[in-house]
């Protein structure tokens, strides 16, 4: 049975990779930030329109490994319309997920797809990338590098 919500998480990823989701530069982006693991090679560009406190719509560029890119594309379609406390809020589950044994998958949805990859911990830092260079982006920092899990270190 684990064995086959595995496989289904995998096809996900797989197809997120391969066929990304908001794989764009966002036109009228008002918000923009990179991420670069260096650990992996992966580079994420997060394009954000924020209405007020509303990501009206979010958008990704970047190279990558497939579970950097696949996590970018659900992430984007994971917050198109949410608020930045929404936004933060499943930061803050996603990274749980993806650092932790059985935690839960909470309000995450198709985002719990990334479960397994605590398991595998040089490939925390892909996942969750994204992330790092999302929070960047809301909080009006242009660059975002993670050498660890709960590290970014902006560029001055
Ligand atoms: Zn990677």
């Amino acid at each position: 049975m684990f064995d086959d919500l595995n496989d289904l998480y995998q096809q996900v990823i797989l197809d997120h990779s391969r066929s990304p989701r908001n794989f764009k530069k966002l036109d009228g982006a008002n918000r923009v930030a990179h991420g670069h693991n260096p650990l992996c090679g992966d580079r994420i560009t997060i394009y954000l329109h924020l209405d007020g406190d509303v990501i009206s719509d979010i958008s990704f560029e970047g190279s990558g490994c497939a579970i950097s890119k696949a996590s970018a594309s659900v992430m984007t379609t994971a917050l198109k319309g949410k608020t930045i406390p929404e936004a933060q809020k499943l930061f803050s589950q996603f990274r749980q997920l993806v650092t932790t044994e059985n935690a839960e998958s909470g309000e995450l949805g198709k985002l719990a797809v990334f479960a397994g990859v605590h398991k595998f911990p040089a490939r925390v830092k892909c996942a969750i990338l994204a992330w790092h260079a999302l929070v960047s982006a809301l909080e009006g920092r242009p660059c975002a590098v993670t050498t660890e899990e709960n590290t970014t270190e902006p560029k001055p």
